[in-house]
C-alpha cells in the first residue's frame, strides 16, 4: 500500500512564481495519497502584524497590498486560463478580507488578532492549490474551517483537539486524498469551539501539519523548508557545523525549542504519540536526504547531536529564607511570573534562592510582578542581565559516565564562567548559562570538540 503523507511548505516555498512552481512540482512528483499544509506567502504574517499595531494609513492602502503581493505571484506563475481560473476562487475570498479589515465590530472579538493574522494561509493555499493543477494533478484548496481543524485555547495559543480533527478529517480530506486529489489546508490556525480562528503561534503551521499528520494516521509528514535540515549548530557561529541526519523527537523538540527555526517546537509531539517520522527537506534541493526525526531504534554513539544558544536573556535571583523547605512560597512566585505570559528557560533553586532564566524584554514586566509578592516571602531580588543559554543536544548525554565534565571541561577552556546549570531535567539536553560575551567560544568550543572532533 502506498504510504500515506502530509506535505507542508512554508512561506518561502509559495512566496515567488519560482518557489510556488517548485512546490507544485514536488506535489506532483510524489506518489500516493498526500495532503498538503501551507503557511502564509512570506512576509504576509508580519505586515498583517503590522496591520493590527496600526502601521498603515488606511485600510484601502493594507488591501491594495495584501492583493498586490498575491496578484503578483499569480500573474507571474500562471497561464491566462490557469490565471482565469484562479481568480474565480481569489475574487471572492478578497472581497471577503476586505470587509473584514472594514468591520468595526469584528475588532472588538478577542480572537480578532487571531482572525486578521491567519489571513495569509488562506490565500497561500489558493496560490498552492492553483499550481498543483497547473502542473497536473487535481487539487483542491481548503480552510481550516472546511478541513475541520478544531482547537481550543487562548488567542494565539491554539491547542488542536485530536479526537475531534480526526472525524472530521476523515470526512472532509481522506476521500479526496483517496480519489487521487491533493487537499491544500491553511496551516497556522485551527477553529475553536464558536467557530472563531484560533491561531497556534509564530511558526504554527508545522504544528498544524503534524496535528493533521496525527489525525488522518499518516505514515510521513514532510516540513518543506529552505534548509537541507536540522544542524550540528548555527552555521552563521559555526562554519563547521553540518546537518544532522537523523535524530530523536526529543532531541528535535530540545533543539527546536532552543533555536533551530527548522522546526515548531510543539510539532514534534503530535508525530511522536503515533510514531510518524518526521522528514525536514529542502524545497530547493530535493534530492537532499534532509533530516529524518523518528524513535531511533539503536543505540546512538555520538555523545552530542548538536549545540545551539539563545542569547538576549537576564537571569532572576530570588532569595527568601528557606525557601527551598516552603514549597508555598515557590508557588506565589511562580504565580507572580506567570501573571505574564513570559517564556521561563531555566529555574534552578538552592536552599534560600530561586533563580529564573527569561528574555531580557520581559525583564520589566517580571519585576513588577514580584515586587507585589509579599516581602515576607521575597527578600530581595537580583537581576543579571545579558546572559546566554547554551543547549548541548545529545541521545545519550545523562547515561554517559562523566559527560558533564567533559562539557564544562571545554567550557573552562573556552574561557567562561557558567552563572546556572539545568541538568536532568530532559535527558537529551545539558543547559545552562554563561555571560553572552562569551558565549560564542563556548559554542565553538564545544562543537569543534564533541561533534567535527568526536573526542574528548
Ligand atoms: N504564517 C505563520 C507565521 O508566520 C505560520 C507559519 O509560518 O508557520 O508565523
Ligand atoms: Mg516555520
Amino acid at each position: 500500500m502506498a504510504m500515506t503523507r502530509v506535505m507542508k511548505f512554508g512561506g518561502s516555498s509559495v512566496g515567488s512564481p519560482e518557489a510556488l512552481k517548485r512546490a507544485a512540482g514536488i506535489v506532483v512528483g510524489t506518489e500516493g495519497p498526500r495532503a498538503v499544509v501551507v503557511s502564509a506567502v512570506a512576509g504576509i504574517t508580519n505586515f498583517l502584524i503590522g496591520v493590527l499595531e496600526g502601521e498603515f494609513e488606511s485600510m484601502d492602502l493594507v488591501y491594495k497590498k495584501f492583493a498586490e503581493r498575491h496578484m503578483d505571484v499569480a500573474r507571474q506563475a500562471f497561464g491566462k486560463e490557469q490565471l482565469s481560473d484562479f481568480m474565480e476562487d481569489f475574487g471572492p475570498r478578497l472581497e471577503a478580507f476586505k470587509a473584514l479589515l472594514k468591520d468595526e465590530d469584528a475588532r472588538k472579538d478577542p480572537y480578532f488578532v487571531d482572525n486578521l493574522m491567519s489571513q495569509g494561509e488562506r490565500f497561500s493555499s489558493l496560490l498552492l492549490a492553483h499550481a498543483i493543477r497547473a502542473a497536473g494533478a487535481d487539487a483542491v484548496a481548503l480552510t481550516s474551517e472546511e478541513a475541520g481543524i478544531v482547537a481550543h485555547g487562548n488567542s494565539q495559543a491554539a491547542t488542536v483537539d485530536f479526537a475531534k480533527t480526526s472525524i472530521n478529517v476523515n470526512l472532509n480530506v481522506k476521500p479526496l486524498m483517496a480519489d487521487g486529489s491533493v487537499p491544500v489546508i491553511t496551516g497556522f490556525y485551527g477553529v475553536g469551539p464558536k467557530g472563531q480562528p484560533i491561531t497556534f503561534g509564530r511558526g504554527g503551521s508545522d504544528y498544524a501539519a503534524t496535528a493533521l499528520g496525527n489525525a488522518l494516521d499518516a505514515d510521513i509528514v514532510e516540513i518543506w523548508t529552505d534548509v537541507d535540515g536540522f544542524m550540528t549548530s548555527d552555521p552563521k557561529v559555526v562554519p563547521g557545523a553540518k546537518v544532522i541526519d537523523e535524530m530523536n523527537y526529543s532531541e528535535a523538540a530540545e533543539l527546536a525549542y532552543f533555536g533551530a527555526k527548522v522546526l515548531h517546537p510543539r510539532s514534534v509531539e503530535p508525530a511522536r504519540t503515533k510514531h510518524i517520522p518526521i522528514y525536514i527537506k529542502n524545497s530547493h534541493r530535493p534530492e537532499a536526504a534532509g533530516t529524518r526525526v523518528h524513535n531511533l531504534g539503536r543505540p546512538n554513539d555520538d555523545l552530542l547531536k548538536a549545540v545551539a544558544m539563545k542569547v538576549d536573556l537576564s537571569i532572576i535571583t530570588v532569595n527568601s529564607a528557606e525557601i527551598a523547605c516552603k514549597p508555598r512560597m515557590v508557588a506565589r512566585i511562580i504565580d507572580a511570573i506567570a501573571e505574564s505570559d513570559v517564556c521561563v528557560y531555566a529555574i534552578s533553586t538552592s536552599l534560600s534562592t530561586i533563580a529564573f532564566l527569561i528574555h531580557n524584554l520581559d525583564v520589566k514586566e517580571t519585576l513588577r510582578n514580584l515586587n507585589r509578592v509579599d516581602s515576607e516571602i521575597v527578600e530581595h531580588i537580583n537581576v543579571k542581565s545579558n546572559v546566554a543559554l547554551v543547549c548541548a543536544v545529545g541521545d545519550s548525554l545523562l547515561a554517559s559516565q562523566g559527560f558533564s565534565g567533559y562539557v564544562f571541561g571545554a567550557v573552562k577552556d573556552a574561557g567562561a564562567n557558567v552563572e546556572m546549570i539545568s541538568e536532568g531535567a530532559s535527558d537529551v539536553s545539558l543547559n545552562f548559562v554563561v555571560p553572552t560575551d562569551s558565549v560564542l567560544d563556548v559554542v565553538r568550543t564545544l562543537h569543534d570538540r564533541f561533534i567535527t572532533g568526536a573526542g574528548k
